[in-house]
């Protein structure tokens, strides 16, 4: 459980069959379902197939990949078979001519909106910029990044305060995000440092680089605690997006509890409860929302008649 519910004034009506209601927008993203869909097809064509790096964090769908012969490696110096596929995370510009150099068939699925994190920081590094990046230092789809900054100087970080540590401050400041992190703490982060750098000279450069499918899901997961008295966040526990979405439910004050199976579901979340919320990370398949609703409507249905029973109905 990521949070209880601390509302004041809600009102659970324990004799009424809970509501399940699903975020409009959840799961799978237009990326992550390309991705699949072409390492996916490759695995049928060639056999086997090795991705450099995990395709989603989901181990419900890594294991149908393996299904179809499609395997992760860490490195290019792992690889066995004579086809090589890049993820949606997408990788510095060295890495495909590196494996063409091998010899490998490259299958390139990198996410069209990662490639534009990329083309935002070589446009930043051939301009001079010093690059920040709002990310996690230790996301694939970072490391990737960082490859197309060059020889430009560059930090990745959450915490806005590691910029006070770099002396002398640069003239010329460029800072994109990572795809996948939480709107308002990357607007926190760009104004924090506006507010500490302008008593100087300096050029700031901000491309908000949050894909489009990140923010309509966390706005659609908000609006969504908002109205519900508990919020079910599908994904895996590895998975950094459906982390941000079960905080971000969380933080509005509602009882949250992130799970990646059916079998996770808590009979007694949906005891004296009137409406359930289900939203799902970007690598969290249909077939696992399904199954998780289809669990979350026997259970609504077992306390309906539990509830019946107690009061006589
Ligand atoms: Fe592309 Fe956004 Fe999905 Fe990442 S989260 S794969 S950037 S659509």
């Amino acid at each position: 459980m990521i949070s209880e519910d601390k509302r004041p004034g809600r009102l659970n009506v324990a004799n009424r069959r809970p509501e399940i209601i699903l975020a409009e927008e959840r799961g799978f993203c237009f990326g992550v379902r390309r991705a699949l869909e072409i390492i996916e097809a490759a695995g049928r064509r060639y056999g086997r197939v090795q991705s450099l790096g995990g395709i989603v964090h989901n181990l419900q769908v890594v294991k149908r990949l393996e299904e179809v012969g499609v395997t992760a490696v860490k490195s290019l110096d792992e690889v066995t078979t004579p086809v090589v596929a890049i993820t949606a995370h997408g990788v510095g510009p060295g890495i495909p001519a590196e494996a063409r150099a091998r010899g490998y068939e490259v299958i390139d699925t990198t996410c069209p909106l990662v490639t534009k994190v990329h083309q935002a920081v070589k446009r930043l590094a051939d301009e001079g910029f010093f690059i920040i990046i709002f990310g996690d230092p230790n996301h694939p789809e970072v490391r990737g990044a960082l490859g197309w900054a060059g020889n430009a100087k560059t930090l990745v970080t959450l915490d806005w305060e590691e910029i006070r540590k770099i002396k002398p401050l640069p003239h010329k400041i460029g800072i994109v995000s990572q795809t996948t992190q939480p709107v308002s703490l990357f607007s926190n982060f760009v104004k924090a440092i506006m507010d500490w750098v302008f008593p100087r000279p300096v050029e700031i450069r901000v491309i908000n680089t949050i894909c489009d499918p990140t923010i309509k899901r966390q706005q659609d997961a908000v609006e969504l605690a908002r109205q519900v008295d508990v919020m079910i966040v599908i994904g895996g526990r590895h998975s950094a997006n459906t982390r941000h979405l079960a905080e971000m439910c969380a933080a509005e004050g509602v009882e949250t509890h992130h799970i990646e199976v059916p079998e996770e579901v808590d009979p007694a979340w949906l005891r004296g409860r009137s409406r359930v919320g289900v939203t799902a990370g970007a690598s969290t398949p249909d077939w696992i929302i399904e199954a998780v609703v289809r669990r979350l409507e026997e259970v609504a249905d077992q306390v309906a008649a539990e509830a019946g029973v107690l009061t006589g109905d």
